[in-house]
């Protein structure tokens, strides 16, 4: 499910506020992201975030000065996309639409069930985990193949599990 990360006063994760994302529109007043019932979001001044199928599409009110990745959105409207930040009243936000990476056994079935760590195949009910590129993992105290190195030798994303984004305030 996609996400929403509110940086508190540092971009350090652990300073970190999360709203997940339901099918119901998300108000965003700089320090608060509610959802509201859609007929309730008459709300001047307020940034909107609405689930529209699998994309998340942020609605600006014309008079609005946030920012997204640092740029002003002209035409009001905008399909977010992995890792977007938003800037508003002082407040920064991160859009997520990736998963956390977590250990789950391994399904009878899936594929790829090759690691592309080790290059063994994956036991059904293996522990394992499923990098956000597709590709699973061994993550056993043999094999922990997924967080073995920092990154997935197939994308390149951090392979820190449970960190909600691979973040780099320097990006
Ligand atoms: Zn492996
Ligand atoms: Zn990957």
């Amino acid at each position: 499910m996609p996400r929403l990360l509110r940086f508190l006063t540092s971009h350090r994760l652990e300073d970190m506020v999360e709203v997940p994302l339901t099918d119901l529109p998300l108000l965003i007043d700089g320090t608060n992201a509610a959802a509201v019932e859609p007929d309730r979001l008459a709300v001047a001044g307020k940034l909107v975030l609405c689930r529209c199928g699998d994309k998340c599409v942020l609605l600006l009110p014309p008079s609005s000065d946030a920012l997204v990745n640092g740029s002003p959105v002209p035409a009001g409207i905008r399909v977010l996309a992995h890792l977007d930040s938003i800037d508003v009243n002082g407040a920064s936000w991160r859009f997520s639409a990736e998963d956390p990476p977590q250990i789950v056994p391994f399904l009878a079935g899936t594929s790829p069930d090759v690691c592309p760590r080790c290059r063994q195949r994956i036991a059904p009910g293996a522990a394992a985990v499923r990098c956000a590129c597709g590709n699973w993992f061994h993550q056993t105290a043999e094999l922990p193949c997924f967080d073995y190195a920092a990154a997935c030798p197939v994308c390149q994303r951090a392979t820190e599990l449970g960190t909600p984004v691979p973040f780099d305030p320097e990006d």
